[in-house]
């Protein structure tokens, strides 16, 4: 049995095991580094959205229009959805502690220390709880997908009760989409630095730590630094003398086969 993760892009992840495919945080048409626009997808099983962010929530209301996908998401993205004309019983509205179980892949979401607020039509703000999730793909596989998250140290209790292998961990921002949200300042940070996002690695016991939440992995870029800094500290919070970490190019494959892994590019 194989798991493969590959990187869409900021957050946004297609994973296949098991004869399922579930799709997190699809961010495609807006994105100019995307590897495959929603019309390309192959159904998925289920969509998870951590949070109402545009860079999260993505293409979901396309996607799931196109393929009938079910949702699973917060209250809010849940009433977004609904005014973009997803029916309700298409979507799966959950929240940290509620384990659900749609078309036969197990979710749980976890605590993310983050916002989710989106507009609705009629110009109101409506705000809901954004989550982290972890999924076990096949025994011995549990992926968390942090959504955005400032660390927290209850990471240490989501090893403790869960203890997720593989983790996607924000590192960066994808500086091409900053000017696109309305801040009161400059963003000079993403959620987590590369040094939390190498110390929550640590928190969660991963055995492999993929940097996330980038798009631009050219060499001069602010991107590419905090990715190769997020690299370098987690081999330095490393307790277990094990941890593997690494970066995928949007559009790559990571594949986990047994106890090895290796990087397929489909770009
Ligand atoms: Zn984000």
């Amino acid at each position: 049995m194989t798991t493969s993760i590959r990187f869409l892009g900021v957050a946004g992840y297609e994973i296949v095991a098991n004869d399922k495919r579930i799709l997190i945080d699809p961010f495609l048409s807006k994105s100019p580094f995307a590897p495959i626009q929603p019309a390309e997808l192959e159904t998925p099983d289920v969509i998870l959205v951590t949070h109402a962010a545009y860079d999260h929530l993505g293409d979901t209301p396309e996607i799931a229009k196109l393929t009938g996908a079910p949702i699973v998401c917060g209250g809010d993205v849940k009433a977004f959805l609904e005014e973009h004309g997803i029916p309700e019983n298409q979507i799966h509205p959950t929240v940290w502690g509620i384990v659900v179980e749609v078309n036969g892949v197990t979710i749980r979401p976890v605590e993310s220390h983050h916002w989710s607020m989106t507009k609705l039509k009629s110009g109101q703000y409506i705000t809901g709880t954004p989550m982290g999730f972890i999924i076990e793909t096949e025994p011995g596989v549990r992926i968390y997908h942090c959504g955005d998250t400032a660390i927290f140290s209850d990471m240490k209790l989501i090893k403790e009760l869960y203890k997720p292998t593989i983790g996607l961990m924000g590192c960066s921002q994808a500086q091409v989409l900053l000017g696109r949200a309305n801040f009161a300042g400059k963003v000079l940070t993403g959620e987590m630095s590369p040094r939390e996002a190498a110390l929550a690695s640590e928190f969660l016991g991963l055995e492999i730590a993929v940097a996330s939440h980038y798009l631009d992995l050219e060499p001069t870029g602010k991107e590419y630094k905090e990715v190769q800094e997020f690299l370098s500290f987690v081999k330095e919070y490393d307790t277990t003398g094990k941890r593997e970490a690494l970066s995928m190019e949007v559009g790559e494959v990571l594949v986990i086969d047994g106890t090895s892994y290796r990087k397929e590019n489909t770009i």
